[in-house]
C-alpha cells in the first residue's frame, strides 16, 4: 500500500511561514483538510487547506509540547466532516535540526487520537507530520488493520515540478534506484537526479492515436516506466500515416491501439509497466487507473475528454499536459490555418476553464444519449464518427515532442515551464501564450474543488471565509 500526502507549492511555503516563525522556539501545531483520492496502489491525501492553531486555539505551548484547544479541534471536526474528507495533524520539533521523528508522547497521544478520528470521523485515511527545521516525517493511521504506518512520500507540485520529500522513516528503507545505460546521455544532460526524477514517474496517457502514440514513444525512450494507457481504438488502415509504432499487421489483427503500443514500448525498454486500458476514458476502470499517475497527457481530438481530464487534474491534484493540433484546409486543399498547442494544467496554478479552453457546449452536445447526439450531428453541431479532421503525422510529432520537451523540463525542473506553447505552422513560429488563473473558476480555485479528491464536495463555507479574513 502506498499512502502520500500531496499540497501545492503555495500551500507548503504558507505552513512554513506559520510554523516556523522568527521569533518562536515554541513547538507549533495545525491540521490540514485533506480530500482523499483512492486507487489501486495506495492513498492520496490531497491537503487543501491548512488551518495553523494560534494562542488562542491552544491550552499549553513550549518548546517541548503543544496542545490544542478541544474546542479548536471539533471546529476542525466538523469541518472534516462537512466535506467528507480526511485531516493531518500537524506539529514541529523546532530544536530538530537533523532528521526529525515523532517522540515518544507523539506515539502515545496518537495511540489515542487516531481511532477517535476514525470514530468521530470518517474512516479517513488520517495522518500525522512532524517537522522538523531541515526534514519531515508522515504517517497514517489503516483503519482496517488497526495500524500506524509510515507515509511513503509527500509531494509538493508547483511551477517548477513536484519536488518530492521522503519522511525521515522512509529514507532509512529508501533503496537507491539504478539507472539502465540507456540513459547514459541523459544524464549527462541533467544529471543523476534528473533522470531517476523521470523514472520514478507515473505517467497516464489518454488518446493513443497520432499525439498520444508519439508521446508514449518518446517518454519511454526517456525512461519513464509506469504507465496507465487509455484508448479504446483498434488500430485501422487510415491510421498508418501518423500511428507511430503501427504496422499492416496490426491493421490485419485489428489489434487496439493500447496493445499495440504496450507492445512496441517493451521493445525498446523491458523495464517498463504498461497497464493498456481498451476502453474510453469515461468508464470507472480508467478514470481509477488515472488516479494513480503522477502526471496525466491528453492526446485527444473531442472536447468532453478534456473537460474530464481537467477535472481530475484539479480534484486529484495530477499535472496534466493537454496537447491538440488542427489543420484547416480550403476546398482547394490550401492549409489556412495549421498548428497546435500544448497546455499545461498546474493543479492551484489556473485550468483550462479559467482561459476558456474548452468549449463546454460542444463538450455536452458530444455526451447526449445517441439519438440526441445523431440529431446534433446532422445539423452540424458537432463531428459524426465518419467525419475526419485532416491529420499528418510531423504535425503531431512537432506538437508531442513539444510537450515532452516541457515535461522534462518541468520533471528535472532544468527550465521553467512554458504553460501554454502555441505552435503556428505557416509562420513556422512557437509563441508562448499567457494562462491565467481566474480567482472566480470554481473548479480550481482553492477554497473548492482543487484537491477535493473522490468526495468532489467543496470546503465550507465558513471555512474558506474565516480563513479569508485571517490573511
Ligand atoms: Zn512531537
Ligand atoms: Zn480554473
Amino acid at each position: 500500500m502506498k499512502t502520500q500526502i500531496t499540497m501545492t507549492t503555495k500551500m507548503y511555503k504558507e505552513m512554513l511561514e506559520k510554523l516556523f516563525p522568527p521569533d518562536s522556539n515554541s513547538e507549533q501545531f495545525g491540521f490540514i483538510i485533506t480530500g482523499i483520492s483512492k486507487h489501486e496502489n495506495g492513498h492520496n491525501l490531497l491537503c487543501r487547506k491548512f488551518i495553523h492553531a494560534d494562542e488562542s486555539c491552544l491550552t499549553n505551548q513550549s518548546g517541548v509540547s503543544v496542545i490544542p484547544d478541544p474546542r479548536f479541534v471539533q471546529y476542525v471536526y466538523n469541518a472534516v466532516k462537512e466535506c467528507k474528507g480526511g485531516l493531518i495533524t500537524v506539529h514541529t520539533h523546532p530544536f530538530s535540526n537533523g532528521s526529525v521523528c515523532f517522540s515518544g508522547i507523539d506515539d502515545r497521544s496518537e495511540e489515542d487520537s487516531f481511532p477517535k478520528e476514525v470514530e468521530l470521523l470518517e474512516k479517513g485515511p488520517h495522518a500525522s507530520m512532524v517537522l522538523g527545521r531541515n526534514s519531515v516525517d508522515a504517517r497514517w493511521y489503516n483503519a482496517k488493520t488497526r495500524q500506524i504506518k509510515p507515509i511513503k512520500a509527500i509531494k509538493v507540485v508547483g511551477e517548477s515540478g513536484t519536488k518530492v520529500l521522503t519522511p525521515t522513516s522512509q529514507s532509512e528503507i529508501y533503496q537507491d534506484e539504478t539507472i539502465n545505460e540507456i540513459h547514459n546521455r541523459q544524464v549527462l544532460a541533467f544529471g543523476k537526479a534528473g533522470q531517476k526524477l523521470i523514472q520514478k514517474a507515473k505517467v497516464g496517457i489518454v488518446g493513443c492515436g497520432g499525439l498520444g502514440s508519439i508521446l508514449f514513444i518518446q517518454l519511454v525512450r526517456l525512461g519513464v516506466r509506469d504507465f496507465v494507457l487509455i484508448d479504446d481504438d483498434v488500430v485501422e488502415n487510415t491510421n498508418l500515416n501518423r500511428l507511430a509504432g503501427s504496422r499492416f499487421i496490426d491493421v490485419k489483427n485489428k489489434t487496439p491501439k493500447v496493445e499495440m503500443l504496450a507492445k512496441y514500448g517493451l521493445e525498446i525498454n523491458d523495464e517498463i509497466t504498461v497497464e493498456s486500458i481498451a476502453e474510453s476514458v469515461f468508464t470507472s476502470k480508467a478514470k481509477y487507473a488515472l488516479k494513480s499517475c503522477d502526471y496525466i497527457f491528453g492526446g485527444v481530438d473531442t472536447q468532453s475528454p478534456r473537460v474530464l481530464l481537467n477535472s481530475i487534474s484539479i480534484q486529484h491534484m495530477i499535472p496534466y499536459f493537454d496537447c491538440g493540433t488542427g489543420i484547416q484546409a480550403a476546398v482547394d486543399h490550401n492549409i489556412e490555418h495549421a498548428g497546435g498547442q500544448i497546455r499545461t494544467v498546474i493543479p492551484g496554478l489556473g485550468c483550462l476553464k479559467c482561459i476558456k479552453g474548452i468549449n463546454l457546449d460542444t463538450a455536452k452536445m458530444e455526451l447526449l444519449p445517441e439519438e440526441q447526439r445523431q440529431f446534433v450531428i446532422e445539423r452540424g453541431y458537432i463531428a459524426g464518427e465518419d467525419e475526419h479532421a485532416p491529420s499528418v503525422a510531423p504535425l503531431n510529432g512537432v506538437i508531442a515532442n513539444l510537450a515532452v520537451t516541457e515535461f522534462m523540463g518541468f520533471v528535472t525542473d532544468c527550465k521553467p515551464l512554458s504553460r501554454y506553447v502555441f505552435y503556428d505552422f505557416l509562420r513556422s513560429t512557437t509563441v508562448p501564450v499567457e494562462f491565467p488563473k481566474n480567482p472566480d473558476c470554481f473548479s480550481c480555485s482553492e477554497d473548492s474543488l482543487l484537491g477535493s479528491g473522490d468526495s468532489n464536495v467543496a470546503l465550507p463555507e465558513y471555512l474558506i471565509s474565516e480563513c479569508l479574513t485571517n490573511v
